[in-house]
């Protein structure tokens, strides 16, 4: 699989492991490995930004937390269909 879409532009890789600096190398590596050069259609932070747009990522939301990412989608439907 190729590269995340989102990669250049996903706060996550910046921000998120900056304030893990004692395991950022082997964390950053994971998940580049595991999600952003290869599964990132199994990313939580993909998930959203695929469907939402980029922005409306949470800086916060990691890219394991499949929950997290379907509670967001799943929020903005229903918020969605309130306006149709
Ligand atoms: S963390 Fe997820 S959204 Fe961000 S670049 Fe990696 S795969 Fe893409």
């Amino acid at each position: 699989m190729s590269m995340c879409p989102y990669f250049n532009e996903c706060r996550f890789m910046a921000e998120k492991l900056s304030e893990v600096n004692f395991a950022k190398n082997s964390l950053n590596m994971w998940i580049e490995t595991s999600f952003c050069h290869g599964g990132y259609d199994k990313c939580a932070r993909y998930m959203v930004a695929d469907i939402m747009g980029a922005e409306k990522v949470p800086s916060e939301l990691y890219p394991t937390r499949i929950d997290k990412a379907t509670a967001i989608l799943q929020t903005n439907s229903e918020l969605a269909s309130f306006f149709l």
